[in-house]
């Protein structure tokens, strides 16, 4: 069928072209996007511009959300009873189960030393959070400090406090100079989980001395830097920066936002540190609901909340309208408990196994200058920027949806994907980085 016999096709997407913004999109040059009809399993179903109806298996998890895939039998019961009781209430005087029994799962997961649950309701926002429960801290002791200190990299998330501590370049800073806060950026830890930390390290520690009574917390996403450019790194690069932190008596927040529930294959990726490298503040997202709300959670340790609770504001200072809604928590805990109750490890670890397997051949193209796979994440990184619109053309001939960005073709596939499904995964990006970028 051609979008000429479906005008009601045509007509959506000249509204979609015509008045809605997409991500990081211009209103001058939009490009036409897929329309989504459904979604199940691994597949979505898919109205190209010229009408056609395809299945497509979704490499990308939508944005890494969808760990158990679509139309998952029990995040849709879970999401129906909880309808059936109430969508929302306010959090403010009041409280529910869903929530209560999120944050109990929650804390049962969380590395060690976390007691206290801040629902937000995004990824950005709960950074927001953490950046706020810190600088309180900070305030309720008497000695206030303002910066935060990161590696360059990072993704944070896109509203102002999370843009600060996102790389400067990534995050165009000075487009914004001026507005946002001046933060204090470590060099990235070079890439690998094994690689050589030792000059990172002096040069870290040098930068740290200069600012140290000034840094309120270091930031960070333990081992994996996600939107920022899929760089792996070594997790006692992470041991490190919470040893400064600690030294001088700053607080360490770990952005996990990406890397949790066990997309690196343990269920935090803090946990790949030797010894385990606990935070005092995590942000948990993305794949917190599986990808049905948006929801998102800032945990803390009990000498957080006392110290924050202590001070002259008498509370941290952040209640969000949608806070905990019970829908979303009422999904994000039957997500949970489908990933504890299967042995999500070993999942993970064979997705691994088919990523590394499958992508493998990639390395020898001549446009490739790299390619790495940790756990549930498999990466393709080019020498030149992607031709996006070839690659995803071409990846959806081959049955699957890619979204890469910048010089990077990358995967992070559902959890549930069969091995059949993952090796198709791999041959579709191979495919499509082969034939455009020969
Ligand atoms: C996606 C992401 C965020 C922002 O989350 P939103 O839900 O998009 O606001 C923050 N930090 C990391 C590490 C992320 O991957």
């Amino acid at each position: 069928m051609s979008a000429d016999a479906d005008p009601s096709l045509a007509a959506l997407l000249a509204f979609d072209r015509d008045h809605l913004w997409h991500p990081y999109s211009s209103a001058l040059t939009p490009t036409t996007p897929y329309l989504v009809e459904s979604a199940r399993g691994v597949r979505l179903t898919l109205r190209a511009p010229d009408g056609q109806r395809r299945e497509v298996i979704d490499a990308m998890s939508s944005w890494w959300c969808a760990v158990h895939g679509y139309a998952v039998p029990e995040l849709d019961e879970a999401a129906r009873g909880q309808l059936e009781r109430m969508s929302h209430v306010m959090f403010g005087g009041l409280t529910h189960e869903p929530a209560i029994q999120l944050g109990r799962q929650l804390l049962e997961l969380a590395p060690e030393g976390l007691q206290h649950v801040f629902f937000a309701d995004s990824g950005s926002v709960s950074v927001e959070v953490a950046m706020k429960m810190a600088l309180q801290m900070h305030i309720a002791r008497g000695r206030p400090r303002q910066r935060f200190f990161t590696i360059r990299g990072g993704y944070h998330g896109d509203t102002f406090s999370p843009m600060s501590v996102t790389d400067p370049d990534g995050g165009m800073h000075h487009l914004f100079r001026g507005l946002l806060p001046e933060h204090v950026f470590a060099p990235r830890p070079p890439a690998g989980i094994d690689a050589d930390l030792s000059a990172w390290k002096a040069a870290t520690a040098s930068l740290y001395a200069v600012h140290a009574a000034e840094i309120a917390a270091v930031i960070v996403e333990p081992v994996l830097q996600g939107a920022g450019g899929m760089h792996i790194y070594h997790p006692e690069a992470v041991t490190f920066l919470g040893e400064l932190a600690r030294a001088h008596g700053a607080l360490v927040i770990h952005d996990e936002i990406a890397t949790g529930l066990w997309r690196t294959g343990r269920p935090w990726a803090s946990q790949w540190c030797q010894p385990s490298a606990a935070p005092d503040i995590l942000c948990v997202g993305k794949a917190l609901t599986g990808g049905y709300l948006s929801l998102a959670a800032t945990l803390c340790s009990a000498e957080v909340a006392q110290g924050v609770s202590a001070g002259e504001a008498g509370g941290l200072m952040h209640g969000p309208t949608f806070m905990a809604n019970p829908l979303a928590c009422a999904i994000a805990s039957a997500s949970l408990t489908l990933l504890r109750s299967r042995d999500t490890a070993a999942q993970v670890s064979r997705l691994e196994g088919g990523l590394r397997l499958g992508l493998q051949s990639a390395a020898y193209l001549p446009s490739v200058a790299d390619v790495r796979v940790l756990g549930g994440v498999g990466v393709i990184e080019l020498t030149e920027p992607v031709r996006v619109h070839e690659v995803t053309a071409a990846a959806l001939e081959a049955g699957v949806w890619v979204r890469p960005f910048r010089n990077l073709v990358y995967t992070m596939p559902p959890y549930v994907s069969e091995p059949d499904e993952v090796a198709q995964i791999c041959s579709a990006l191979v495919g499509a980085v082969r034939s455009a970028h020969p």
